[in-house]
């Protein structure tokens, strides 16, 4: 590889590991740097279990990420809940923790006031609240009777599946 007329990219060098060339030599990049941060490991923040950065969810105890931060998702060091920085590496823990949305608020608002759709816009589902805005008019009131079953589906579930569901997941309707 002594021709510089040759782009800058990834080419076999002379010991046959895959080589960053910039165009004109040899850089120190090699193909076990390029593929290290697809293997960067991360913790679990609810268990503090090693787990594929990319899961959605923790294979040990199940816990979608972003739902609790007992642990810091980079380095597994406890961490209280609230706390915005681990200690032990710097790392924003704020960015892990879902924004905390009430089952008890949803399903208040949606029984109460479902109508106007604001435990929809609470969830921060706005194009669902609007539709439901648009519904109430259209139907006369008619339609309300989705918010107040919406709302008794709600107070059914657990914190967890609320959370799960709502929260982390985006389930717009019922
Ligand atoms: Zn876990
Ligand atoms: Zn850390």
């Amino acid at each position: 590889m002594t021709d510089n007329q040759t782009p800058p990219g990834w080419y076999p060098d002379a010991q046959g590991v895959q080589r960053y060339w910039d165009g004109t030599e040899w850089t120190e990049h090699t193909s076990a740097d390029a593929a290290s941060p697809a293997l960067v490991t991360a913790y679990c923040t609810n268990c503090a279990a090693l787990m594929d950065p990319s899961a959605p969810a923790c294979t040990a105890c199940g816990f979608g990420v972003g739902t609790v931060v007992n642990y810091c998702r980079s380095c597994g060091t406890q961490a209280s809940p609230g706390q915005a920085m681990c200690l032990a590496c710097g790392s924003n823990l704020t960015i892990y923790r879902a924004e905390e949305k009430s089952k008890l608020v949803a399903g208040l608002l949606a029984l109460l006031i479902g109508g106007l759709g604001i435990h929809k816009f609470y969830l921060g589902y706005t194009n669902a609240g609007v539709i439901q805005i648009v519904a109430t008019i259209f139907t006369c009131g008619l339609a309300a009777i989705i918010p107040f079953i919406e709302g008794i589906i709600y107070l059914t579930k657990t914190d967890a599946e609320f959370e799960a569901i709502y929260v982390i997941g985006t389930r717009e309707w019922f």
